[in-house]
C-alpha cells in the first residue's frame, strides 16, 4: 500500500504515523510534508524510509536540504512538484495541514490518489465545490476524518439517507468547559491550550474553547452530507465519547461512540475496507452513565450564534469566517489580542459592508479563495495592529 501525508508533523500526522508504526507491513510512505518542523520531518523520513519530502518554510527548507545532501531523499519547498513524485496513483492520502493553507495542496494531490482522507476542515468549508469537482474528475474516494464527521459517515453507510431527520454534533466545551464566564478572560494561554479530552494542534484547541470549531463543523457537515443547518443540532457532551447522533424519521436513533482518540477515525480511513482489527478498550460504562448532554450556553460560547449571520447555502462568505478566525487565533497566540476579542473581531469582519456580496458567490477557483483570505487578513491587520 502506497500512501502520502500532508501536514505529517502535526497532531493528526503523528497519530497516523503511530498507526503505521504499529502496522508497518507493506506500507510504503511516498511523501511526507510539513511547514517548519524540519527536525521531526527528517526523523520520520529516516524512520519510515521516505524518499520525498516537502517543507514550505524557506529557512527549514534550507536546513533540511543540507541535512539530506548525501542521502537519497528529494526535498522540495512547494506543491508544484507532485507530478515528479507520483508516477502512478497512490492508495491513500491524508490531508492534515492546519488552516486554509491546506486547500491548495489538497486540491493538487487529489488526482494522484485513489482515496483521500481529509482532516483539514478549513478546506472542506471554503473549497468544497472545488474539492468535489476534483474527486469526481479523478474518481478519488473521500473520507472525512474529523471525529464527528467520520462518525456520521460511518453511521450513514448502508443506511437510507432519505430517512435521516437530523444530526446531533457533540461538543466538549473545550478548555473552558468548567470555567465560569466571568473567569474566562483571566485564563492564561497555556490554560486555554489544555483541552480536557483531546491532544490536538494549538489552533483547533483554541477553536474548541471559542466553539468556533463546532461552528466550522456545522458548515463542514452541511457541505459533506448536504444537510440543512436547521437539521444540525449542537449538544454539549463533556467527555467526548459520543461523536454524533443520527435521528431517522422512522423513530430510530443511531448513537455513534468511540474511545476519545483520533487514531480510530484515522485507522478506519486507511484500513476500514480491509477487515483489520483496531485494539480498542471495552465500552466505558462510567462514561456511558454520565453522558451529561446539555444545550450550549450561548453567553459562554457566543461564537455559536454566528451561524445565524451566515448564508444557509455554500458560498465565499464561509471563507471570510475561516480566514478571520485563522488570523485572529494566531494574533491571540501571539498575545496581540485577548481571547474574547476573537469573537468580537470575527463579528466586525462579517458585518463589513464590502464583504456582503460574497454571500451569493461561489468560488470558481482556488485563487478567489486565496485573494479573499488575503483581503480579510488585511482588514483585520488594520483593526488589530
Ligand atoms: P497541527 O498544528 O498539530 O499540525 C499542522 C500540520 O500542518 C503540521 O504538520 C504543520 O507543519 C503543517 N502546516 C502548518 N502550516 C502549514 C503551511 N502553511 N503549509 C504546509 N503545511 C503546514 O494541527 P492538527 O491538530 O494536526 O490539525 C490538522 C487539521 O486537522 C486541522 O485542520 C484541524 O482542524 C483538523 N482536525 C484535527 C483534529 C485533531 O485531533 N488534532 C481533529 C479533527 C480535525
Ligand atoms: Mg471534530
Amino acid at each position: 500500500m502506497k500512501i502520502a501525508v500532508l501536514g505529517s508533523t502535526g497532531s493528526i500526522g503523528n497519530s497516523l504515523l503511530n498507526i503505521i508504526n504499529k502496522n508497518p507491513k507493506k506500507i510504503n510512505i511516498i511523501l511526507l510534508t510539513a511547514n517548519k518542523n524540519h527536525k521531526k520531518l527528517f526523523k520520520y523520513a529516516k524512520k519510515f524510509n521516505v524518499k520525498n519530502l516537502i517543507i514550505t518554510n524557506p529557512q527549514s527548507y534550507k536546513i533540511l536540504k543540507s541535512k539530506t545532501k548525501n542521502l537519497k531523499i528529494n526535498v522540495f519547498n512547494n506543491y508544484e512538484c507532485l507530478n515528479k513524485i507520483f508516477k502512478s496513483k497512490v492508495d491513500y492520502v491524508m490531508s492534515s495541514i492546519v488552516g486554509l493553507s491546506g486547500l491548495e495542496p489538497t486540491l493538487k494531490i487529489i488526482k494522484f490518489t485513489k482515496k483521500i482522507a481529509i482532516a483539514n476542515k478549513e478546506s472542506i468549508i471554503c473549497g468544497w465545490n472545488l474539492i468535489k469537482k476534483e474527486l469526481i474528475k479523478y474518481n478519488t474516494e473521500f473520507i472525512p476524518v474529523d471525529s464527528e464527521h467520520f462518525s456520521i459517515w460511518y453511521g450513514l453507510k448502508n443506511s437510507e439517507k432519505n430517512k435521516l431527520e437530523c444530526i446531533y454534533l457533540t461538543a466538549s466545551g473545550g478548555s473552558i468547559q468548567k470555567t465560569p464566564i466571568e473567569k474566562i478572560n483571566k485564563l492564561k494561554i497555556k490554560d486555554l491550550l489544555s483541552h480536557p479530552n483531546w491532544s490536538m494542534g494549538q489552533k483547533i484547541t483554541i477553536d474548541s474553547a471559542t466553539m468556533m470549531n463546532k461552528l466550522f463543523e456545522i458548515i463542514e457537515a452541511r457541505n459533506i452530507f448536504n444537510i440543512e443547518y436547521k437539521n444540525i443540532i449542537v449538544v454539549i457532551h463533556p467527555s467526548s465519547y459520543i461523536h454524533a447522533i443520527l435521528k431517522y424519521n422512522d423513530g430510530m436513533i443511531k448513537i455513534i461512540a468511540h474511545d476519545t482518540t483520533m487514531e480510530i477515525p484515522i485507522f478506519n480511513s486507511i484500513f476500514g475496507d480491509k477487515n483489520k482489527k483496531f485494539n480498542s478498550k471495552k465500552i466505558n460504562y462510567k462514561i456511558m452513565n454520565n453522558l451529561n448532554f446539555k444545550k450550549v450556553d450561548k453567553k459562554k460560547y457566543p461564537a455559536i450564534k454566528l451561524l445565524k449571520n451566515l448564508p444557509t447555502k455554500f458560498s465565499l462568505f464561509d471563507t471570510i469566517i475561516v480566514s478571520a478566525n485563522d488570523f485572529l487565533v494566531e494574533m491571540f497566540l501571539n498575545k496581540i489580542i485577548s481571547f474574547n476579542d476573537i469573537y468580537k473581531k470575527i463579528k466586525y469582519v462579517i458585518n463589513l459592508e464590502e464583504l456582503q456580496k460574497f454571500r451569493n458567490l461561489k468560488p470558481k477557483n482556488v485563487n478567489e479563495i486565496i485573494n479573499l483570505n488575503r483581503y480579510v487578513h488585511f482588514k483585520l491587520r488594520e483593526k488589530c495592529v
